[in-house]
């Protein structure tokens, strides 16, 4: 009714059969003050994500040794390194990002805001996010609560991040050209990009639909590396694609790089989303280096620093040896991330430990990065998901906060917060998000 939906496993390109996105029967208790604080820090957070895309000398120090062992981020890089080689000709800048965290509940004292990740590319569920509250608010007054359904808060994170694409086309500059979406090949979450998409119709900006392999068959640049695709000039990429390696066979790296090298915004340019891997998270945490980056702005480093969880190096040397050797201890403590993107990818347990053990001496380990675990507190829901039987199950939530900021040259003309996605699963699984079919779209009940 709402038009929470997905395409099927089944048909994942046909429009004509869909059914619900997964979700959860009940709102999830959510307390006021983290939630209040996630919103406070995001446009901190914007600001330092943009810092870190600006700065060549410390993506290259933070990732140098993460590049001799994984090629994904290596490849990233040197496209990052041979667009600025020959010269920038992109002049307008937009990022999109969706910052996660959990509510820590593993010292003594109240319940603490801890970051897990920031999504700098294609981060998703803005769009069903946005009518989420709407379903939660209907089975809160079926229950015979409206007072609580009152109470939950809209949120349209859709409407935020189309006006973040408006803006950066706007001051591209050219009424005909259009906001190009870069899409997957399998694409069960179309209506949740349509919902953006949608708010830019509105705004009669003209919206297109393209794969890597249409950009490789039917996208070039003029003298001046404008970008044409189909004979359209495109304003802004935005990226829904291009984060994990199955993103990629030759052909496509070799759009990736057509498009990077062109004067349209990229949403996000390559350099941000470099900034979003899980080493410059780490690299983040150490002494000194949010202050560098945000020279002069004591307060929103504190805000950030709050957020972080332990964050360790697995580097060559002593440093990583010596964490290598905590984990292998005491895995249950840690979380083992290696440079990938959307779920699943993360070790846990034994099976950090068995991994560890084996690479602790190779290089290999240095494509990881470790991270304390977080501990929710898990709460009773249900989580309705097509075919599946209906019962309780113990949930732990995972919030977002979706931020948008624009720069024109070195100017920042927008940077905002846009909205929030909660997101929850059962506590037996350890890792991923809804696209990976673990955790189910949810709405937050402040308590
Ligand atoms: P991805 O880029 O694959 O989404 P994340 O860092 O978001 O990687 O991790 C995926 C999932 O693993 C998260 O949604 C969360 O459920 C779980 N997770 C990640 N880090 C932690 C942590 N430090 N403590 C507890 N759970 C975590
Ligand atoms: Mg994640």
């Amino acid at each position: 009714l709402e038009g929470v939906l997905m395409r099927t496993g089944a048909e994942p390109n046909a429009s004509e059969v869909v059914s619900y996105a997964p979700f959860t029967l009940l709102p999830s208790a959510v307390p006021r003050v983290l939630f209040e604080q996630a919103y406070a820090v995001q446009r901190d957070f914007n600001l330092l994500v943009d810092a870190i895309s600006r700065d060549k000398e410390f993506l290259e120090r933070t990732l140098a040794s993460t590049i001799k062992v994984d090629d994904f981020t290596a490849r990233l890089f040197r496209i990052h390194r041979q667009v600025l080689e020959e010269g920038l000709a992109q002049s307008v800048f937009l990022g999109i990002n969706r910052s996660d965290y959990m509510f820590d509940c593993g010292a003594a004292g109240p319940p603490a805001l801890k970051q897990i990740e920031i999504n700098t590319i294609a981060a998703s569920f803005s769009g069903l996010g946005s009518r989420t509250a709407a379903v939660h608010g209907r089975v809160l007054r079926v229950l015979g609560m409206p007072e609580e359904a009152a109470r939950l808060l809209p949120t349209n994170p859709a409407r935020g991040l189309a006006l973040g694409l408006a803006k950066a086309w706007e001051l591209y500059g050219s009424p005909s050209a259009v906001v190009m979406f870069l899409v997957e090949e399998v694409q069960r979450n179309i209506f949740d990009q349509r919902c953006i998409e949608n708010e830019l119709w509105d705004r009669n900006i003209g919206v297109i639909r393209r794969r890597f392999r249409d950009v490789f068959q039917q996208g070039s640049l003029d003298g001046a590396r404008r970008l044409y695709v189909d004979g359209q000039e495109v304003a802004v990429v935005y990226y829904r694609d291009g984060y994990v390696p199955s993103n990629y066979d030759e052909q496509n790296w070799e759009a990736r790089l057509l498009l990077e090298r062109s004067r349209a915004v990229k949403c996000p340019d390559i350099a941000t989303q470099l900034a979003g891997t899980k080493k410059v998270q780490q690299e983040l945490s150490r002494p000194g280096v949010l202050e560098k980056l945000l020279p002069g702005r004591a307060e929103a480093v504190a805000r950030i620093r709050a957020t972080f969880a332990g964050l360790y190096s697995l580097d060559l040397g002593e440093e990583g040896d010596k964490t290598a050797a905590r984990a292998i201890a005491s895995p249950e403590r840690f979380v083992l991330k290696p440079q990938r993107e959307g779920g699943g990818n993360n070790l846990y347990g034994e099976e950090l430990r068995q991994v560890l053990e084996r690479i602790k001496d190779s290089p290999e380990r240095t494509s990881y990065i470790l991270m304390d675990k977080i501990q929710p507190q898990p709460a009773v829901n249900y989580l309705l998901r097509a075919r599946s039987p209906l019962k309780a199950s113990e949930c732990i939530s995972e919030l977002g906060i979706f931020g948008v900021y624009v720069r024109q040259g070195t100017e920042l003309v927008l940077n905002e917060a846009a909205g929030h996605l909660l997101r929850t699963k059962a506590v037996e699984h350890a890792d991923g998000g809804v696209a990976a079919g673990v955790a189910v779209l949810d709405t937050p009940y402040l308590v």
